[in-house]
């Protein structure tokens, strides 16, 4: 059993072609911007809701996750194979972390891999080594978030060190995994001179081991999340970054040599 707290199908950014994106629950880290914190714990979590009905707004509930046996998940997952094989698409494990599930995400990809499905995993990196030993060779393609690069803020704004994540992602690329390593542009906590510059060094001495690069603007879609969850939301009152800022650092992070999208 996993647990799982959605289920995109059609998802066009989170990996190539037409995909569908499995989100488990539960992730190690509490990153200020994070747009999904309903994924943080593990277990579900109910919140009190208001819906409108006919101008009226009527209380009920909402359950974020769900306890799921991984066959049924295989399933819902293989329905959409023929749009995975003409788009370049496949499956997408995101979260959370997923890595949080080791056991149920090695199954997944097993069941994937049965039906010869691409399978893509979305991680912030942050795991023991056994874990990503164990879904390497099931892995087609590793999303993986790069944060902030000095370990003081990285601590500060995301909870946790990022010494494991830098180790695990140099772990991923010398086994011949590929990676898409993605940035979330968070203005003020990793858009600094001495952050992007210290992303950019990262990246070029690695750039004959990896794929593209990711730029993901910071949104604000998540306020009505946070109220419910009754969550702090620290990020409140920043603004997102616009488009010239984007394209700025975007010319900035091709000095690696690496494609960068905007998106992803
Ligand atoms: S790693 Fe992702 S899911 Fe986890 S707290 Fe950070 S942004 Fe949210």
């Amino acid at each position: 059993m996993v647990t799982v707290f959605d289920i995109k199908r059609f998802a066009v950014h989170d990996g190539p072609g037409i995909r569908t994106t499995l989100f488990l629950k539960g992730c190690p880290l509490r990153c200020w911007w994070c747009h999904n914190p309903e994924s943080q714990e593990q277990e579900p979590v109910t919140v009190d809701i208001e819906r409108k009905v006919n101008g009226r707004s009527i209380p009920g509930k909402k359950v974020y996750g769900e306890r799921m046996e991984v066959d049924q998940l295989v399933e819902i997952l293989v329905k959409d194979a023929h749009f995975y094989e003409e788009s370049g698409g496949g499956v997408t494990f995101s979260g959370g972390e997923p890595l949080m599930q080791t056991d149920g995400l090695v199954l997944l990809l097993e069941g994937c891999k049965v039906h010869g499905l691409h399978t893509a995993v979305d991680t912030s990196g942050y795991a023991k080594r056994e874990q990503f030993e164990r879904i390497v060779d099931l892995t087609d393609l590793f999303l993986f978030d790069l944060k902030n690069m000095d370990p003081g803020l990285h601590k500060q704004y995301t909870g946790v060190d990022n010494g494991p994540i830098l180790s695990n992602a140099d772990f991923l690329l010398e086994k011949g995994a590929t990676v898409i390593f993605r940035i979330p542009v968070i203005p003020g906590i990793n858009t600094s001179t001495e952050e992007v510059s210290g992303m950019i060094q990262f990246l070029k001495e690695r750039a004959d081991k990896m794929a593209e690069v990711h730029l993901l603007p910071y949104h604000r879609i998540a306020e009505n999340k946070y109220r419910r969850l009754q969550m702090k939301q620290h990020l409140a009152d920043i603004a997102e970054p616009d488009e010239r800022f984007m394209r700025q650092l975007k010319e900035e992070f091709e000095k690696t040599g690496l494609e960068v999208i905007i998106g992803g």
